[in-house]
């Protein structure tokens, strides 16, 4: 389909205010505009593709499986930017178990007939889709923190928002619609529930994540740039706590450190943090190092991971709605938030279309249409935290015993 078939007919183009640049914002905006909406897109954030002394080492991120359900909805916005991005994902056809004794890695294939998830850095996919906006002429505001809604309650206003800038002066902008996709301590939520009865819950798991880095190797005598198989996700499961491991293109690794609070309150210095992980991931330690380990454990903050559950998403006159986290934050261990943010996007172009673009129309009907997938991938992402975490290890041992490993 064309994007001017795909725009129907809009007589006078609406103004949609999207509030969070992160990776669900970005797509949403790109929709729009295909579509002829005059879109906006805020975030308080600087523009991250003018960080020009940028290093993997000092930028922080994390590594993200993208699936099928992403991919999807990046080939319904643009097959065109699709593409363009999807040749920088490494496919992934299966675990890595790694033992603890650090001899031993066990491929588990997710399919019989090479079906695979896909690696991307989280930091460079954003920033990818901010070019693929740039190049479409979408208005972009960064240094902007939304601090303000009005105008939600009554049907002839527009709705106002108000941001302050990193100059601290204060700014407003009047807009028909409003999404808001600024993540899961979304601000537009909390402008959103004065003028509807929003529920809304929010719940931590007991489990901090760390970011570490396994850098490519540059061994000249190496096959691989690669120090571990590229083509998996590597886990290391050690019952309460795990670490993963998921390739870059350059040959480096991003590794995630997952535990309970008190694992890692218990350890009370960097000198001991390195014992832990010497004793419990060897093989990983040599390829982290004892210097990174320490300094991460003094320097990196410890992200804390929860659950958003919000209904509807739409305030009643449907000038507003949330999407992606700012939704359904959920925790990462089906590897699926940004996968069904991403999906909320397709979901609500595809309802778009079917209400000939009536854009009020489209956000009341939203919520019914996508809450009950969203309610079933939040308990698999929580179902899926406890076979990671000790289910897969179990398999191991049996495989070990199995084959005699010892
Ligand atoms: P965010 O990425 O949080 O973006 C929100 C944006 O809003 C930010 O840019 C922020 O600056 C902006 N903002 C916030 N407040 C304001 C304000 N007041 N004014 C203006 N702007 C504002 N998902 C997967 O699909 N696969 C995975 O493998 C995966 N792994 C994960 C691993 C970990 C450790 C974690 C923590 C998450 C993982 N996720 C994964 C989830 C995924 O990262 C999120 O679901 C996704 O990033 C959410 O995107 P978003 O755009 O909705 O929100």
């Amino acid at each position: 389909m064309t994007d001017s078939e795909r725009r129907g007919s809009i007589p006078q183009p609406k103004t949609v205010a999207i509030v969070g640049g992160g990776l669900v914002g970005c797509l949403a905006a790109l929709a729009f505009q295909t579509k002829g909406y005059n879109v906006t897109l805020y975030d308080l954030r600087p523009d991250p593709t003018l960080i020009t002394d940028r290093s993997r080492k000092n930028l922080r991120s994390i590594n993200l499986a993208v699936s099928n359900r992403g991919i999807r909805a990046l080939q319904y916005v643009d097959e065109d930017m699709a593409q363009r991005i999807l040749q920088h994902i490494i496919p992934m056809k299966g675990r890595m178990i790694h033992d603890k004794t650090g001899t031993k890695q066990e491929s588990q294939l997710y399919g019989l007939f090479g079906e695979s998830i896909n690696s991307i850095d989280r930091s460079f996919l954003n920033e990818c889709l901010i070019k693929e906006l740039k190049e479409a002429k979408v208005n972009i505001h960064f240094n902007h923190k939304l601090t303000k809604v009005s105008g939600l309650g009554r049907q002839d206003e527009l709705i106002t928002l108000s941001f302050v800038n990193d100059n601290h002066e204060f700014i407003t902008a009047k807009f028909d619609y409003l999404i808001g996709a600024d993540g899961a301590h979304s601000q537009v939520r909390y402008q959103m529930q004065p003028s509807m009865r929003m529920n809304f819950s929010q719940k931590y798991i007991d489990m901090q994540y760390l970011e570490l880095y396994i850098p490519p190797n540059e061994d000249p005598e190496a096959q691989s740039k690669f120090s571990i198989d590229a083509n998996h996700l590597h886990i290391w499961p050690r019952h309460n706590f795990m670490l993963i491991a998921l390739a870059n293109k350059d040959g480096s690794f991003t590794s995630t450190f997952f535990s309970p609070w008190s694992v890692i309150e218990s350890i009370k210095s960097s000198d001991e943090f390195v014992t832990f992980f010497a004793s419990n991931f060897p093989d990983a330690f040599k390829l982290i190092g004892e210097e990174q380990l320490k300094s991460v454990f003094e320097n990196n903050p410890r992200g804390s991971l929860m659950q958003v559950d919000v209904y509807p998403y739409s305030d009643p006159l449907g000038k507003s709605l949330l999407i992606g986290d700012a939704a359904h934050s959920m925790v990462p261990f089906y590897g699926q938030g940004m996968n069904c943010g991403f999906e909320d996007v397709r979901v609500l172009m595809e309802l778009l279309e079917k209400n000939e673009n009536n854009v009020t129309t489209t956000f009341q009907q939203y919520s019914d249409v996508r809450k009950k997938d969203l309610d079933a991938i939040c308990k698999l992402a929580l179902d899926n935290y406890y076979e990671m975490s000790s289910k897969v290890t179990n398999v191991w041992y049996l495989l070990r015993k199995k084959l005699d490993y010892t």
